[in-house]
């Protein structure tokens, strides 16, 4: 492998998170979410351990990545995606018995014209929008739309299989519109299944609300970051008090390894300078391939954490566009070549997906899903 680097991804940890979940909600089925690559874990070889860990359903935004999980073979799962644009290739999607979210009138009439041409019926799962302000049909428009979604259920265009929302703060459980999402998508089941919807699924619940919110796991619950084994509340816990693995472990080899002294300007700006003579390590990953540049050092702090032997080292100065210096100290070993973990499972004390989130300013989604495909995968 000529890349100096890899993410690591341990597929048991991703059917063992699957397992977890599932003992979460055992009145549920889970959807995996493995949207955006598997939030970087790799589409296929994630969906396919999510499934061996017991997911029945997986899920993805983007029509393309249900499509080739259909082509690249998973075919034992249901399939649901959730958005396209007016044009979008839904004949195919029908063909490949992919269910299809719908969050308007004009994508109803759409998958109506595909499931005619390719003279199949169209699973759809109708979205509410119950308060998070973003895709989906308000209460009013459901409403609306009902009758006609009814009519061509009865000339077996489509099947209203589910009905379904996302929360907007489910990541705090007590917060007031957790209750008042779930009293609003109640109402929504109550509206469809009395003007005649014969439901398979009723889903509202993401990993925070699977790990934590009961009341709102019906017959599905969709998470995505938990099933890569991160914690979506990291503050009530982490991924162990959920019984949770991560399953990606990035590392690197240093590219090179060189002695400075006492005064040194490291990367651009020179927001760090060695305080004494020193040995500087330079890392082969920058901000092309997805390290954020907010996990740059500045004067005042070194940036997001490295494990380099058997200590934990702080990335000094700026994140370049393809490497970051640490400063090894001044008594290092290490030589070009010797491994440096960024982030992984944390569980022999060395950063996690969660510690580089905080050194940078954002979410462990984040961390994992913007890796860049310039990064090679290995799959253990
Ligand atoms: N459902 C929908 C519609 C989503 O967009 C997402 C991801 O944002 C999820 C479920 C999974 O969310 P999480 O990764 O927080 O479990």
């Amino acid at each position: 492998m000529s890349f100096p680097a890899r993410a690591v991804v341990d597929l048991s940890a991703i059917a063992s998170n699957v397992r977890s979940l599932r003992a979460h909600a055992p009145t549920a089925q889970v959807l995996a979410v493995v949207k955006a690559d598997a939030y970087g874990h790799g589409l296929v070889p994630a969906a396919r351990a999510a499934v061996a860990g017991g997911a029945t359903w997986l899920g993805t935004a983007q029509l393309g990545e249900a499509i080739a999980l259909r082509t690249a073979g998973v075919t034992e799962p249901r399939v649901l995606t959730w958005l396209y644009a007016p044009g979008a290739p839904l004949a195919r999607a029908i063909e490949l018995d992919v269910d299809l979210a719908v969050s308007s009138a004009s994508a109803l009439t759409e998958v109506v014209a595909a499931a005619r041409l390719v003279g199949r019926t169209a699973r759809v799962h109708l979205k509410v929008d119950t308060g998070l302000g973003r895709n989906g049909l308000t209460p009013v428009d459901l409403a609306d739309l009902l009758p006609a979604a009814l009519r061509v259920q009865a000339e077996e265009a489509v099947a209203l299989v589910g009905i379904w929302s996302h929360l907007a703060f489910a990541d705090e459980p007590e917060h007031a519109t957790v209750r008042a999402q779930h009293e609003v998508f109640a109402d929504a089941v109550r509206l469809a299944e009395s003007a005649g919807a014969r439901l398979e699924v009723r889903h509202l619940a993401n990993s925070a609300a699977t790990l934590t919110s009961p009341q709102v796991h019906y017959d599905l619950v969709r998470p995505g970051l938990a099933v890569y084994g991160l914690s979506p509340l990291p503050q009530l816990g982490g991924p162990e008090d959920f019984g949770l693995v991560p399953a990606m472990t990035l590392e690197a080899e240093l590219a090179t390894v060189k002695r400075v002294p006492a005064g040194h300007g490291v990367s651009y700006a020179h927001q760090y300078v060695t305080p004494v003579d020193t040995v500087l390590g330079v890392v082969p990953l920058g901000y092309a391939d997805g390290i954020p540049r907010h996990a740059s050092g500045r004067p005042d702090r070194m940036g997001a954490p490295m494990r380099v032997g058997d200590r934990t080292l702080g990335i000094a100065g700026r994140v370049c566009m393809d490497q970051v210096v640490l400063d090894l100290g001044p008594d290092a070993s290490e030589q070009a070549g010797d491994r440096v973990e960024l982030f992984g499972t944390g569980l022999e004390g060395g950063p996690t997906a969660q510690d580089w989130a905080l050194a940078a300013d954002t979410i462990s989604y984040e961390i994992v899903s913007r890796l860049s495909t310039s990064v090679p995968r290995e799959y253990v």
